[in-house]
């Protein structure tokens, strides 16, 4: 399964967060890629869509499809230069897909901050500089790796010492990897390095309770926002105090507080969507009367590969897939109108899935 992990400073809220992750917590037993391990969250991805099939087809079950988040506690100023946890936190970082930043919005005195103050975005540049001097290692590294074995002639390691030179251009100047545009080339030639600043990231702004139904009048979320549009990268706003008592409630309990809140809905179902899309991930469904569910790919997979999520024999024995697009199936009403309509095709083995297509499998065993 793809992961998305959770980094931040000391005191930011980290724990509060995950603990709020862990409590809402998926049922494990239906997820059996899943890790059991106490730094490991499963979440069930929020989605209508899935609602919407149920009512439509009323199946014994409906599952929804699920990811994981990693907690990872432990960066430091110093972290690249093995303060603190550091090298071992810094190789956690390597093994997720995508980074959830942690940032310190909320104001409390009783709370020490480790830089003194309150201020997020010397916070991110603390954490961010960190994975920066990590990667340039790295790349130096490689870089010199490279120049020797640029001399048996093989052009490979010129091109890769050409690309290596701009990402450590950019690192130099405190810009992460991600920064530097690569054709898909470039991509795979740097893929192994695992650079951390190549990951896709996401800030959290943790605020308040008081805070949380107007998280965006936090002078330091907007601070927050402005520095995240520079790299390009989503900010989602959330208290996570709030979102461990909401953790702890459900159906009624949990809509009454919420409204109470003035809310419309947790600000973890946003976290988990956001850290989903930031994963690259799509979503498509199976709709049968036993089972209504929602399965996990990542973008540009093509039909046999998706039905190799559910189980590796689809995936062998493939034949083809009936596919209908979910707004055709909801517009038509049913399966059998869509069918009438033409709107349920037969595709192959080229077929690259869409989010939302609704599927049925055929396969030889
Ligand atoms: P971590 O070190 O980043 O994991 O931070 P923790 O989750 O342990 O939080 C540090 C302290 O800040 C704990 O005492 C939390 O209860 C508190 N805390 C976390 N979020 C909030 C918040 O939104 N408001 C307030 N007042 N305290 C918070």
């Amino acid at each position: 399964g793809l992961k998305a992990g959770i980094v931040g400073l000391p005191n930011v809220g980290k724990s509060t967060l995950f603990n709020a992750i862990t409590q809402a917590g998926a049922e494990s037993a239906n997820y059996p890629f899943c890790t059991i391990d106490p730094n490991v969250g499963v979440v069930e991805v929020p989605d209508p869509r899935l609602d919407k099939l149920t009512e439509m087809v009323t199946p014994n079950r409906t599952v929804p499809t699920a990811f994981e988040f990693i907690d990872i506690a432990g960066i430091v100023k110093g972290a690249s230069k093995g303060e603190g946890l550091g090298n071992k936190f810094l190789a956690h970082i390597r093994e997720v897909d995508a980074i959830v930043q942690v940032v310190r919005c909320f104001q409390d005195e009783n709370i020490t901050h480790v830089a003194g103050k309150v201020d997020p975005i010397s916070d991110i540049q603390t954490i961010n500089l960190e994975l920066i001097l990590a990667d340039v290692e790295s790349v130096e590294k490689r870089i010199d790796r490279s120049r020797k074995n640029m001399k048996g002639g093989d052009k490979k390691y010129a091109q890769e010492v050409e690309v290596l030179e701009r990402i450590k251009e950019a690192l130099y100047n405190d810009q992460p990897a991600r920064s530097v545009e690569l054709t898909d080339d470039e991509k795979l030639l740097v893929r192994e390095l695992h650079l951390l600043t190549m990951k896709p990231i996401l800030y959290a702004a943790n605020v308040s309770e008081s805070e949380a139904a107007n998280a965006d009048e936090n002078p330091f979320v907007k601070l927050v926002r402005e520095y995240a549009a520079t790299e390009g990268a989503e900010v989602v706003p959330i208290s996570a105090k709030v979102e461990s008592e909401i953790a702890e409630l459900e159906g009624e309990d949990k809509e009454m507080f919420l409204e109470e809140l003035g809310l419309e809905e947790s600000g973890l179902n946003r976290l988990i969507r956001a850290a989903y899309k930031l994963l690259g991930l799509y979503t498509y469904f199976t709709a049968g009367v036993q089972e209504v569910r929602a399965w996990t790919i990542r973008q540009g997979m093509k039909a046999p590969q998706a039905a190799g999520v559910i189980h590796t024999d689809f995936e062998r024995g493939f034949i083809r897939a009936e596919v209908v697009a979910y707004d055709d199936l909801v517009a038509a009403g049913s399966m059998n109108a869509a069918k009438e309509k033409g709107q349920l095709r037969l595709e192959g083995k080229e077929y690259v899935v869409q989010d939302g297509d609704v599927m049925h499998f055929r396969f030889n065993v």
